[in-house]
C-alpha cells in the first residue's frame, strides 16, 4: 500500500470500531464522533501532506522491500544526509501543526524503525521474537498504520512493584499462555490519541522489579482487539468553538486515554518479549529507542518553543513591554532556550553513532540534554508568556463583541501600541492565552514535563550515563600541580604541557 492519504487514514478508522468510553458513555463511532473531530482531522491532515508535490520527496522515501514510498520516519538512517532528511521530515510535520500534537504519527514509526535497528536485541529472548519485530516494524511501513503506545502503569501505589499491588492485575501482565499466544489484562496509561490510533505499542521503561516477571512484556495489537477498552479524559475543547476565540484548542486537542486490557489475547506473532524482568528493563536503553525517538521529539519540541518564543515576542511588542530590561532578559531567555535545543539537534547529527549494518544513529548525550532540559525549558517559557501578559490574557472580549453593538468601545479600548488594531491585539492574545493558560494549554505543557517520562529520574539518570572522562582529565591534572602538603607552589611540581592545556 505505502504511504496513506488522509482519506485512507479515515476509512480504516470507521471500518475498525473499537471500545471507548467517554464521560460515562461508550462512543459508537470514534470516526464520527465530535470530541475527536479536530484529533482526527490533523491527523489525515498530516497523511495527506505525504502526497503534497512540495513535501512528497521530504515526508516519504522509497521502501527497500516493496518500492512504494513510505513515511520517511520509517527509514533506518545509514548515512549523514539520511539523518538530514528524516530530520526535515519531522520538521515538516510539526511546523504543519506548530509543534503541539506531542504524537503524530512519525513518532511511533520512529520507534519501530529504532526497533528493527536494534533488533539484534531481541535474539536474546528468541529468534522468534527478532523476527516477530522485523515482520511487525515491515507491517506497519507499508500499510502506514497510525500508533500510540501505553508503556505507564496507572498511579496507584508508587511505593510497590507491580507484583505488590493490591490486586494482582491492576497492572497490565500475562495472565496465562496459551497455544495462540499469551492472555493479558489490567491498565496502562497513558495512550495519546489511543481512540482515533490503529494500533496499540506496548512494552515496560526500566524499573520492574524482581518479581515482576509477569508484568514484563512488550507487544503490539490492532485497538479493536477483542477486550481491549479505553476510558478517555474529559475534553478541553467541546468542538464548534469560535476559531477565533480559540485558534489551537479547537484544532489541536489530543485526547488521552487509560489503556484497560480485559483477558486479552495477543497472538505469538505479536509478542516481542516476555517473562523476562531484565530483557524487558534493558530493553529501551540497548535497542537505542532513546535517541532515535528523541531524534523526533526534539524537532517536534524546536517548532512547539520556536512557536512559543514567537508568541512571546509578539504580545510584549504590541504593547512595547519590549522596551523594558527585564522584558528583554526573558526574552533573551526564551530565545536561547531555543537556541540550546536546535545546537543539541546538531551536535547529535554531527557526532551521530555507528549501529549495526551500517546504520547510524543520532548521538545520545545531546539528544538526552534537551530530552531532559525541556521539562524545565518549555514550563519556564509558557511562564513568561503567562508573566508578560499579565491581566492583558484574560481582560479579553468574545468574538461576538467586534460584530455588536459595542464594537467601538471593543476597537477603542482594546488596541495595543502604535498601529496595532484592537482586533490584531486581541487576537494575539487569545492565541497566547490558548497556548499557554487554557486548560489546553495546561496539557501542552504538562506533555512537555511529562512525555519522556518523570524528568527526576530520567535527568538523575544523566549522572551515570554521561561520559566524564574529559572532566575527570582536567581534575586529575589539577591534583597533580597541588603537591604535597607544605610544599610551596614554587616547590610544587610543574604543570607538564599537553595537547589538552
Ligand atoms: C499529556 C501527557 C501525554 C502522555 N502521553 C503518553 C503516551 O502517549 N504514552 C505513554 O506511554 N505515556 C504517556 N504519558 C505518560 C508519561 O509517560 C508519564 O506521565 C510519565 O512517565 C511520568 O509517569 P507518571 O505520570 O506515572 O508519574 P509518576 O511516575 O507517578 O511520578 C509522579 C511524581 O512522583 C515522583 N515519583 C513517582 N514514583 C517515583 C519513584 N519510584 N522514584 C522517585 N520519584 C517518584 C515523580 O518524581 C513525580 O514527581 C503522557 C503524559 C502526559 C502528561
Amino acid at each position: 500500500m505505502g504511504a496513506r492519504t488522509g482519506q485512507d487514514y479515515l476509512d480504516h478508522l470507521q471500518a475498525h470500531p473499537r471500545e471507548v468510553w467517554l464521560r460515562g458513555e461508550r462512543i459508537e463511532d470514534v470516526s464520527t464522533h465530535s470530541a475527536f473531530e479536530s484529533a482526527r482531522s490533523q491527523i489525515a491532515r498530516l497523511y495527506d501532506l505525504q502526497h503534497d508535490p512540495a513535501l512528497r520527496d521530504t515526508l516519504t522515501y522509497v521502501s527497500p522491500s516493496s518500492g512504494e514510498r513510505v513515511a520517511t520516519s520509517f527509514m533506518i538512517p545509514k548515512n549523514p544526509g539520511d539523518l538530514n532528511l528524516r530530520r526535515n521530515a519531522f520538521r515538516a510535520a510539526a511546523e504543519a501543526t506548530f509543534g503541539l500534537l506531542g504524537r503524530s504519527p512519525d513518532f511511533l514509526n520512529v520507534t519501530l524503525a529504532a526497533l528493527a535497528e536494534g533488533v539484534e536485541f531481541f535474539q536474546r529472548a528468541g529468534s522468534r521474537y527478532a523476527s516477530n519485530v522485523n515482520a511487525y516494524y515491515e507491517y506497519v511501513r507499508e500499510n502506514d498504520l497510525f500508533l500510540t503506545h501505553a508503556l505507564i502503569t496507572p498511579q496507584n501505589d508508587r511505593s510497590k512493584s507491580s507484583a505488590e499491588q493490591s490486586d494482582e492485575s491492576l497492572h497490565l501482565r500475562v495472565v496465562r499462555e496459551t497455544d495462540d499466544g499469551v492472555i493479558v489484562s489490567g491498565a496502562r496509561m497513558l495512550g495519546t490519541l489511543g481512540p482515533i490510533a490503529d494500533e496499540v505499542l506496548v512494552y515496560n521503561l526500566p524499573g520492574l522489579k524482581p518479581g515482576d516477571e509477569a508484568y514484563s512484556m512488550m507487544f503490539a495489537i490492532p485497538v479493536d482487539t477483542q477486550g481491549v477498552k479505553q476510558i478517555c479524559r474529559e475534553p478541553f475543547s467541546g468542538g464548534g468553538e469560535s476559531s477565533f476565540d480559540h485558534p489551537l484548542s479547537s484544532r489541536f486537542e489530543e485526547p488521552d486515554s487509560l489503556f484497560v486490557f480485559d483477558n486479552v489475547l495477543v497472538p505469538w506473532n505479536r509478542v516481542f518479549l516476555h517473562n523476562d524482568v531484565a530483557l524487558a528493563n534493558a530493553m529501551y536503553v540497548e535497542t537505542n529507542i532513546r535517541q532515535h525517538t528523541a531524534h523526533q521529539t526534539s524537532v517536534r519540541g524546536l517548532v512547539k518553543m520556536q512557536f512559543l518564543g514567537g508568541v512571546a515576542v509578539a504580545i510584549a511588542q504590541a504593547v512595547k513591554t519590549d522596551q523594558f530590561l527585564h522584558v528583554q532578559q526573558m526574552l533573551g531567555e526564551c530565545l536561547q532556550n531555543i537556541e540550546v535545543v536546535k545546537s543539541c539537534i546538531i551536535a547529535s547529527e554531527v557526532q551521530h553513532e555507528t549501529g549495526v549494518a551500517g546504520s547510524i544513529r543520532p548521538a545520545f548525550q545531546p539528544l538526552q540534554t534537551v530530552r531532559t532540559l525541556m521539562p524545565v525549558m518549555y514550563p519556564r517559557m509558557a511562564e513568561i508568556v503567562q508573566i508578560l501578559g499579565a491581566g492583558g490574557l484574560l481582560m479579553l472580549p468574545s468574538s461576538e463583541d467586534f460584530v455588536s453593538p459595542i464594537a467601538g468601545i471593543v476597537d477603542r479600548f482594546y488596541r495595543g501600541a502604535e498601529n496595532v488594531s484592537a482586533i490584531d491585539r486581541v487576537r494575539l492574545y487569545k492565541l497566547a492565552w490558548d497556548l499557554v493558560g487554557h486548560a489546553f494549554g495546561s496539557r501542552l505543557t504538562q506533555y512537555e514535563r511529562y512525555y519522556a517520562g518523570d524528568p527526576v529520574r530520567t535527568t538523575a539518570s544523566v549522572y551515570f550515563a554521561f561520559d566524564k572522562a574529559e572532566m575527570k582529565a582536567l581534575v586529575d591534572a589539577a591534583l597533580v600541580l597541588q603537591g604535597e602538603p607544605g610544599e610551596s607552589a614554587r616547590e610544587g611540581r610543574a604543570p607538564e604541557l599537553t595537547a589538552a592545556t
